[in-house]
């Protein structure tokens, strides 16, 4: 092991490491970030970062669940439709109004859904069980309204407090927040909430063959696509890509843009990193950082570098160095880059959903490595049956846009044939 590498617990060379080995040293690097006061409505998908108890009661007053009339239970304990409960109409009140009326024997309030309850009601007659829809009068105040049906004491009344109490603790600390948690929130009062922040993650493309989108293509180029993708999916789960744009494989321009990425949290680079790769990629790579460079038992995405870079300050941004193959530099995003980034931002379930599906297709796992093969599930008759989504070659990006999971054979398969079972990890849980 050279001066420059990385000492982690588990043997990185000679030979391959596996999926597993390379994600968790690659998790051993990566911290949970720091946390920051945001407005309620930026923070969807991010961890909280403080308990939040309810600092009043939900609903905080009695109120009416429905349109009607409200009363007295002792009033009406004998109406039917046939002895309708003669009562006199003493107020109205709707949603956002008070009733100053005092609901006495034999009186009722006109109530909007949501109007706090009137003093001495305690049930509401929905407006269905009263003569309210058969009789026309402007306005029902001092008129009489006939109520239909005995309803028991508390019918119809939203109670204070009967979604959260005071005091109570309504979303817990490391909560990923969902659309319902912003709306409690909000429910309490709630302007702005600690989460942990979003990693920034710094893409730098490698290769003296590519070209940015827009610009003329020329023969012997490419257009960087990976930049694209990676950004994409670290969108795709939470952080914030900032691209650094293209570095060519050369030393001091790499070095450069290394340093420019120095900021960031974590630092995805793509391509330069393959055996037979022109090494300037791995030349700067090892004497600005600590790294090192792995073999990973997996298909497609075998070379991997990883390692860290270390600011003026001492503190450290881990760096991954992808493959640049562009579905290679895809599925080691989805592998080890999406999980560092998860981690990062708080979350304590890293995985994607995985499903078990009828493979289709007939796949040969030559060298025991763990294939993870593009593929299309669909479910029928309440099975899913996955497809293969066409030539399996890392370059072939097309591949990957018909994907909707990936199926992963393990190491130990030689081969799958039609009808075996395979778990896929679903990358598009909503297309099936
Ligand atoms: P490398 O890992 O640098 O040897 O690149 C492997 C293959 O991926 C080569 O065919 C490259 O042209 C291609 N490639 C590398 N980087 C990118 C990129 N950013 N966008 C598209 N293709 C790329
Ligand atoms: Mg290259």
């Amino acid at each position: 092991m050279s001066r420059k590498e990385i000492r982690f617990d588990v043997k990185t060379s000679p030979g391959m490491v596996s999926v597993e080995e390379a994600l968790s040293m690659v998790l051993s690097v990566v911290n949970e970030l720091g946390c920051q006061s945001k407005p309620v409505l930026k923070c969807l998908g991010q961890v909280l970062a403080e308990n939040i108890v309810a600092p009043f009661d939900i609903p905080p007053f009695d109120n009416s669940a429905m349109d009607g009339y409200a009363v007295r239970a002792d009033d009406i304990v004998s109406a039917t439709s046939e002895t309708p409960a003669l009562l006199r109409v003493i107020g109205e009140v709707s949603a956002g109004g008070l009733s100053q009326a005092q609901v006495k024997p034999g009186t009722a309030v006109r109530i909007m859904t949501g109007a706090p309850l009137p003093e001495g009601a305690d049930t509401v007659v929905p407006f269905e069980y009263t003569n309210e829809l058969s009789r026309e009068v402007g306005s029902w105040i001092g008129e009489e309204i006939g109520i239909f049906a005995s309803l028991s004491p508390g019918a119809n009344v939203r109670r204070a407090g009967e979604d959260m109490r005071r005091g109570e603790l309504v979303i817990q600390r490391g909560t990923l927040l969902r659309p319902a948690h912003i709306g409690v929130l909000a429910s309490i009062g709630r302007r702005t909430v600690t989460v942990i922040r979003r990693p920034v993650v710094g893409i730098l493309a490698t290769g003296n063959e590519l070209l940015a989108p827009g610009r003329a293509l020329s023969r012997g180029k490419i257009y960087n696509s990976n930049s694209y993708s990676l950004a994409s999916q670290v969108m795709e789960c939470g952080g914030i890509p900032k691209l650094l744009g293209i570095a060519l494989d050369e030393t001091e321009q790499l070095s450069k843009a290394v340093r420019a990425g120095l900021e960031c949290d974590l630092l995805i680079t793509s391509g330069g990193v393959s055996v037979g790769d022109y090494d300037a990629v791995k030349r700067v790579l090892a004497a600005e950082g600590e790294i090192s460079f792995w073999t990973v038992r997996m298909k497609p995405g075998k070379p991997l570098a990883f390692g860290i870079f270390r600011r003026r300050d001492g503190s450290v941004v881990p760096h991954l160095g992808l493959p640049g193959n562009p579905v290679s530099s895809m599925i080691t995003f989805e592998v080890f880059a999406r999980p560092a980034i998860l981690k990062m931002m708080g979350a304590t379930n890293l995985a994607r959903p995985r499903i078990v599906a009828v493979m289709e297709d007939t796949l040969v796992n030559k060298d025991h490595r763990r294939i993870f093969a593009r593929v299309m599930v669909n479910k029928q008759g309440g099975k899913y049956f996955a497809k293969l989504t066409g030539p399996q070659g890392s370059g072939i990006l097309t591949s990957m846009v018909k994907a909707n999971g990936l199926a992963v054979i393990p190491e130990t398969a030689e081969r799958v044939e039609p009808g075996d079972n395979v778990e896929v990890i679903m990358l598009a849980e909503d297309s099936i």
